[in-house]
């Protein structure tokens, strides 16, 4: 038997109402908070990823999805968003907008060679939010509370906002000589991978996760002390604006995000109960990258999280999504000529708006009620051939039973009067 990939998975009828819910309800706060929507390739040329999500990174050294394609280009399966849609920015010339900063979010697959777990897959899907072109700490701000509310609205709860800044370029490289300083003597016993970070990358070595434990780790220095005056007070800017939207973050000074680009504000945003995999969003300013991938220097921040994790995170707080699995009407014709008028009618009932069925398998009356009733539907109209005759069809409504004999001209008036009140 052929199987779906490692690390990959199916989402069935029964499964994608909620990925639809949930993705309507991104689309809707991007609307509201006035982000428009992108849509890149799958894959980008690898050139892309490796400046734009940094060589020294996890994604980049071990994730990527990479191949030759038949005119010997090396392509890459897009590990994240954020990269695509800054490299279509600049391509697009999209700075050259009067309207700015540019807001553009995207929901889509992304690939990652993993370890696959709960909440760890090789293909997961993304939602995700950039606003390029304003260095304002309340851009910083919204793009929090637009991920907050975002999950207020789905209904979870206790979630909290970790906060870091990462500073400057100037307040970076000054952290950078301190942590060379402070791992060079003990380098020794860290993975190899650290070893090839200390002087590539050495902020990389905060976020390893088999050296975690590493008593070094607990008292390598903070980025936080070495922030010059302007980041600190950037930093403190955003903070009074998370106040001021009410909410809630803690300062985590050992918070140092996956990819390279980062500068200032770092967060992420977390549900203890989910497991090994607790971060259900990440996010950040990346000052640096609209040069990196060629464009003029744009400041830019976003987020990025996975619909994945967020049904974790559902799953884990007990939370039952809204979504409608109903039909609106289930259509019965009894003999050849009143199942040809079901048929014609059905036609009409879709065509007036209304979500409709009827069976195709040639059962009997019974079965074709079970149908009705499996696809909860709100209607049954039946025709037999003594309705056909007399021109009527039996509605019956689901919700309370009752049952009306009704002209063929008036069936649809009916029907829409039955679903309306049964929503
Ligand atoms: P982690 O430390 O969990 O590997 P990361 O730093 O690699 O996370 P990002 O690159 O910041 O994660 O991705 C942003 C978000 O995308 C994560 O917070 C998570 O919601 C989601 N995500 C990342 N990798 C995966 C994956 N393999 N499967 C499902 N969701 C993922
Ligand atoms: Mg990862």
């Amino acid at each position: 038997m052929m199987q779906v990939p490692r690390g990959c998975a199916d989402v069935l009828p029964g499964e994608i109402e909620l990925w639809q819910y949930i993705e309507d309800r991104a689309r809707d706060i991007c609307r509201r908070y006035n982000y428009a929507e992108i849509r890149t390739p799958i894959f980008e040329h690898t050139e892309l990823f490796h400046r734009g999500v940094g060589e020294t990174t996890d994604i980049v050294e071990k994730e990527t999805y990479t191949f030759t394609d038949r005119g010997g280009r090396s392509l890459t399966l897009r590990p994240e968003g954020t990269a695509s849609t800054v490299r279509s920015y600049v391509e697009n010339k999209m700075y050259g907008s009067p309207q700015q900063p540019t807001k553009l979010y995207y929901i889509g697959p992304m690939f990652r060679y993993e370890r696959p777990q709960a909440g760890r897959m090789r293909q997961f899907t993304q939602f995700g939010i950039e606003a390029i072109g304003s260095s304002d700490p309340a851009i910083d701000a919204e793009t929090i509370a637009l991920a907050m509310r975002f999950y207020g609205e789905l209904g979870l709860k206790n979630l909290h906002v970790e906060l870091n800044s990462l500073g400057d370029a100037e307040s970076r490289a000054a952290h950078r000589e301190a942590l060379v300083k402070h791992f060079t003597p003990h380098i020794e016993g860290f993975c190899a991978d650290c070893q090839s970070r200390l002087h590539r990358n050495p902020l990389r070595i905060l976020d390893c996760k088999r050296d975690a434990d590493k008593p070094q780790m607990k008292t390598a220095p903070v980025i936080l002390d070495y922030l010059n005056a302007e980041s600190a007070a950037y930093f403190d800017a955003v903070k009074k604006r998370l106040d001021l939207l009410g909410i809630h973050y803690e300062v985590n000074a050992h918070l140092v995000r996956g990819l390279d680009y980062y500068t200032h504000t770092a967060f992420e945003i977390m549900e203890q109960g989910i497991g090994a995999v607790s971060t259900i969003c990440g996010g950040g300013r990346y000052n640096g990258l609209v040069e990196e991938v060629g464009g003029q220097d744009m400041p830019g921040i976003g987020f990025a999280m996975s619909i994945e994790r967020v049904l974790l995170a559902l799953k884990t707080q007990g939370i039952e999504l809204p979504v409608e699995q109903s039909i609106d009407c289930y259509v019965i014709g009894l003999g050849e000529q009143a199942d040809e008028k079901a048929f014609e009618l059905l036609d009409k009932i879709r065509t007036a708006g209304l979500s409709a069925d009827k069976d195709y398998q040639g059962r009997k009356m019974k079965a074709q009620l079970k149908s009705a009733d499996r696809l909860q539907a709100r209607a049954v109209v039946i025709i037999g051939e003594d309705e056909l005759s007399r021109g009527v069809a039996v509605v019956k409504n689901m919700a309370n039973g009752e049952q009306q004999e009704i002209v063929f001209d008036d069936v649809i008036q009916t029907l829409t009067h039955i679903t309306q009140i049964g929503r």
